[in-house]
């Protein structure tokens, strides 16, 4: 029985990690393992709604609160921390639970770089998290392997990835710095040491999605892992979808009943995650090349970025003038200004596609909302869940981004307007080409929904994975009573 197991799931305060933890500890909880969520009093305001719906409908699922050391400063809990956010001040609170009330296992996110070796020490089974979906883990690795952009001269001639199913082909200006080191530090794409002692990684993604990368993945680059998403779609009533994450800047009765008013498939989703900071000057390239495409759309406008070079041009004056008056007059355009309550939007029947920045877990929820995007990837792996959705799944169109950019430093030349108004008609004005795009992503989206159904390959991987913990805990308990 799976009440026999008990979950820990130690999530990672950023938007992209902490929000999938959460929906992994509660799609466990679905399947009957007691689960419980270790965070933060703090961080525990953002997700306590949810999981108090989930217990009340009869889930065994719970927070336990850290309570941090005397003294030591509460970690970034905004939704917006940076990976390399310290949160070693974690460390005694978390070892004194593991040793008083040891699990059957701990789901641990990778950036808390600290934690393989402390919680190793307390011999309770570790699971590690980290985010990224298996294409970009495989593409990666074999980047590492045959480094591939070292034989181009410049930072825009293309080269192609050696040794993937698919043909992949990057710039050296798309890739994260880390790439491009000569010494020192492991690459991204390989299996970390934490991951190397784990007793596997679970992964958020679902095999129908991209089958070839999770078996390489599952065969070639770590000892166990556990695919078992999309896991968003555990979040099945308004409330969870319109709380997800943060208190949304937008009351859901408003941004439905502005939807409600569209057209099916007519609107466009422009989003692009919890962490980046675009520049204004890019700000501006996306509205006219949004207003000149003319198609409506929801834009969630996050975090900008603030340079103090060049004068500031202010918070609000990024737009180009009259923009939002037109917008509102027209009834084109809604503009959010910070969270978008985003599950909500993308499975309304209005919305036809998504811009996005191809953070993996909006990736995720654009496949599972059956969407075709427009990607504008910035930072992180996004350049390769660009090329996954374009080039491999065949379901978006590329704005043209080329410069990855670190999300805390200054942002590479504007994407423009032209570019812009051009993927945006690709898709939204019709065509054989979108169409296509669209029954791709429709089927992907079925496919998605179905994984995480009972009997579904994430379903199963789920299940194995809580099979496995129990047959663990048999072995223990006969060692024990020896
Ligand atoms: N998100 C949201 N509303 C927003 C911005 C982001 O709900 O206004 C959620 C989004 O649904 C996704 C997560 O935040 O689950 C962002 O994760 P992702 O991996 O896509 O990108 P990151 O924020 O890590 O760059």
């Amino acid at each position: 029985m799976a009440d026999e197991v008990e979950m820990f799931f130690f999530p990672f305060m950023g938007g992209g990690h902490q929000i999938p933890m959460i929906d992994i500890a509660r799609l466990f909880a679905s399947h009957g393992v007691r689960s419980t969520i270790i965070a933060t009093p703090d961080n525990a305001l953002s997700f306590q709604r949810s999981i108090a719906r989930d217990r009340d409908s009869g889930r065994p699922i719970s927070i336990h609160p850290l309570e941090l050391p005397q003294g030591s400063e509460q970690p970034d809990s905004d939704m917006s921390a940076a990976p390399f956010t310290d949160t070693s001040m974690l460390q005694e609170p978390l070892t004194l639970l593991l040793i008083a009330r040891p699990p059957d296992c701990i789901v641990v996110d990778t950036f808390h770089r600290w934690s393989a070796d402390v919680i190793d020490a307390t011999g309770v089974p570790r699971i590690v998290f980290n985010g990224n979906g298996c294409f970009s883990r495989c593409a990666q690795e074999l980047m590492r392997t045959y480094k591939p952009h070292d034989m181009v001269q410049s930072e825009y001639d293309p080269f192609e990835i050696p040794g993937l199913p698919d043909r992949i082909v990057m710039t050296r200006s798309q890739l994260p710095h880390f790439h491009k080191q000569k010494v020192g530090g492991k690459p991204h794409g390989r299996m970390s040491n934490s991951e190397d002692k784990s007793l596997g990684v679970v992964v958020n993604s679902f095999l129908e999605l991209e089958p070839a990368y999770v078996e390489y993945f599952k065969k070639e680059m770590v000892k166990k892992a556990w695919v078992v998403g999309p896991v968003s779609l555990c979040n099945r009533n308004v409330a969870d979808k319109a709380e997800r994450g943060q208190q949304a800047a937008i009351d859901e009765h408003s941004c439905l009943s502005w939807l409600n008013a569209k057209e099916p498939n007519s609107v466009l989703y422009v989003s692009f995650g919890s962490l980046a900071r675009l520049a204004p000057e890019q700000l501006l390239e996306i509205a006219y090349g949004l207003e000149a495409s003319s198609c409506s759309f929801i834009w969630a406008v996050g975090k900008i970025f603030e340079s103090l070079e060049n004068g500031q041009r202010g918070r609000e004056n990024w737009l180009p003038s009259g923009f939002e008056e037109r917008l509102k007059r027209s009834k084109r355009g809604l503009i959010i200004r910070g969270w978008a309550p985003q599950l909500l939007i993308l499975e309304h029947p209005s919305v036809g596609a998504y811009m996005t920045h191809c953070g993996w877990n909006s990736t995720l929820e654009g496949v599972s909302a059956g969407l075709p995007m427009v990607t504008f990837p910035h930072s992180a792996e996004q350049f390769f869940n660009e090329k996954l959705i374009t080039d491999v799944l065949r379901i978006g169109v590329q704005v043209g981004s080329m410069e990855w950019a670190s999300w805390n430093t200054k942002p590479g030349p504007p994407v423009g307007r032209e570019k812009v108004e051009a993927a945006v008609r690709k898709l939204m004005d019709g065509g054989e080409e979108a169409a296509e795009m669209r029954r791709r992503a429709k089927d992907l989206g079925e496919k998605a929904k179905r994984a995480v159904e009972e009997g579904g390959s994430s379903y199963e991987d789920a299940e194995a994975l809580i099979q496995e913990l129990m047959s663990r805990k048999k072995v223990s308990t006969k060692r024990s009573s020896r």
